[in-house]
């Protein structure tokens, strides 16, 4: 291959991850000689639950120049403001949380929450609950939209509610246009070279497909990185015990609000997505604490549904990642390269980092693996920091209600990252400082989050130990910031989607 010049990519799969990847790897060298051929097959089809994002699926469209009045009403999307997590406590004033995509206003109201919640760390009785301190869960709570009216300069940060399937599918009907190739064949076998890299796919009929470098998007079955290449993968499952989930459709019962929602059930959580034509509802389970009969039964009674209709699907869950999502001359992303769980929705957010960063780092290389490791240390560090907060949702947990809750909260399976974080949090070391000195100056998940999670839960001194706040001392105003913050919510519209 010329040194030079971009590659021939050809991606093995046509779900969110391989047209998400095929877009942005087209666009950053399509115009340069390279190509982008996506290789799928219709009859293996999609896993095709993915229905939440973060606010970097908005940075993804935005950076291929797609609007949201183009994408956003052939996949059925809506806004989404953060996650509202129910039922993850029981703590008296926590029985619900909200998780915010912060925005600039928060610049103003963060340290104040993060002071108080130092305080009431130390056993001060101030007010600290993650509801009180951010604009998305005022905005949610009031049912707003994230974009405000022209004369309020402080832009909300958001992302989105949408069907994966007419996801990936949009993406093919933009891309295919716009030079990306597409193949609707099985492939068979991989063809390695004499070096050990992969020289093309086999496909069914015989045909051939060549290319400088794979992309495996080929789902749970990682067709390419683990099943040719070997790659190792780690599973998670010492300390995220959910390995299933069900999925069970419902019409709107109710007006949409921008939210996802995340309610503890007895054996995992489940999720309620509001498109703009069907609410997605799903439990996740460990299959180790409830089968999936009990599941789907709980489910049901959960969303007030009877025992047959609409008819429930199941899914398997491979939870880990792969040790190097960059093996010789083949990328993985999406399932392929791993899975942590879809608490914080952060899948599609990995594979869209993915492949920017890969991009970035194949380019700077002179389109050689010269940059392969430093690349496969931050992927890493992004997944294993992502699970980590995922991670503590279950440890901290203050339910003691099933084995599945009181097993999660004895777990001494964490990392070591993990441990000191949450050392630092039960020691009143600043959060800030000690996110920046355990995961570096860009962890996965900011120091706000990290207060918005154990604050969420009452993670404090018990109340018989509260002592009140002696006159004096300096607290951050809730009052003052409630009405600071609903006067900035008059400034967004009243949500409706459709
Ligand atoms: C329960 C659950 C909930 C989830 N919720 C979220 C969420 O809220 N937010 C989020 O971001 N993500 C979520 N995800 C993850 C999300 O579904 C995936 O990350 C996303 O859909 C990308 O999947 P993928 O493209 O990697 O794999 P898939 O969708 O499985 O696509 C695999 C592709 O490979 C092709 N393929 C496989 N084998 C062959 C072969 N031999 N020949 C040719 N083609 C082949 C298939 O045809 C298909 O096109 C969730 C996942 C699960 C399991």
């Amino acid at each position: 291959m010329d040194a030079a010049k971009p590659p021939r990519v050809v991606v093995l799969g046509g779900g969110s991850a391989g047209w998400i990847t095929a877009c942005l790897l087209r666009r950053e060298w399509g115009g340069r000689g390279g190509s982008v051929t996506v290789v799928e097959s219709p009859a293996i089809g999609i896993i095709g639950v993915g229905e939440g994002s973060t606010p970097q699926l908005k940075a993804f469209f935005d950076h291929l120049g797609i609007a949201e009045a183009d994408w956003m009403a052939a996949c059925d999307a809506t806004y989404k403001l953060g996650i509202r997590f129910t039922g993850w406590s029981e703590r008296e004033g926590c029985e619900s949380y909200f998780h915010p995509f912060p925005g600039p206003v928060d610049l103003h109201t963060e340290p104040g929450f993060t002071h108080n919640c130092a305080l009431r760390r130390r056993g001060v009785d101030v007010p600290a609950h993650p509801d009180d301190w951010f604009l998305a869960a005022t905005l949610a709570a009031g049912r707003k939209g994230p974009q405000p009216d022209a004369n309020f300069p402080f832009p909300q940060s958001y992302g989105y509610h949408f069907d994966a399937h007419k996801l990936g599918a949009f993406l093919r009907d933009w891309a295919v246009p716009r030079g990306v190739g597409h193949r609707a064949l099985k492939v068979e076998d991989v063809e390695l070279d004499a070096h050990g890299d992969v020289a093309a796919l086999l496909c069914e009929g015989g045909e051939r497909i060549e290319g400088d470098l794979f992309v495996d998007c080929s789902g749970f079955a990682a067709l390419i990185a683990q099943q040719k290449l070997g790659e190792r993968f780690i599973p998670f499952d010492e300390n995220l015990f959910n390995d299933r989930a069900v999925v069970l459709p419902t019409p709107h019962s109710g007006p949409v609000v921008p939210q996802t929602e995340s309610v503890a059930m007895k054996a995992g959580w489940r999720w309620s997505i509001p498109l703009t034509t069907r609410v997605g509802n799903g439990y996740v389970y460990s299959s180790r604490h409830i089968s999936d009969e009990e599941a789907e039964a709980e489910l049901r009674a959960a969303l007030g549904l009877g025992p047959d209709e609409p008819q429930a699907r199941f899914l398997q869950m491979k939870v880990g990642r792969l040790e190097n999502s960059w093996t010789r001359n083949c990328l993985a992303a999406g399932l392929s390269q791993g899975f942590i769980e879809p608490l914080e929705a952060t899948a599609l957010h990995i594979v869209i980092a993915t492949a920017l960063d890969f991009a970035s780092a194949y380019e700077s290389g002179g389109f050689t693996d010269r940059h392969r490791d430093e690349f496969n240390q931050r992927i890493a560090a992004r997944y294993d920091g992502i699970r980590d907060y995922i991670v503590a949702h279950y440890r901290v947990n203050q339910r003691s209600d099933t084995d599945y809750w009181r097993e999660n909260a004895a777990n001494q399976a964490l990392s070591d990252n993990l441990k000191s974080m949450m050392t630092a949090w039960f020691t009143h070391q600043p959060i800030t400082e000690a996110n920046a000195a355990i995961y570096g100056q860009e962890p996965a998940y900011a120091a706000m989050s990290w207060h918005a999670l154990f604050a969420g839960y009452g993670t404090f001194p018990p109340r018989e130990k509260m002592q009140a706040a002696p006159q004096g001392l300096d607290v951050a105003d809730v009052e003052a910031t409630r009405a600071m913050l609903a006067a900035c919510a008059r400034n967004f519209p009243d949500y409706s989607p459709v």
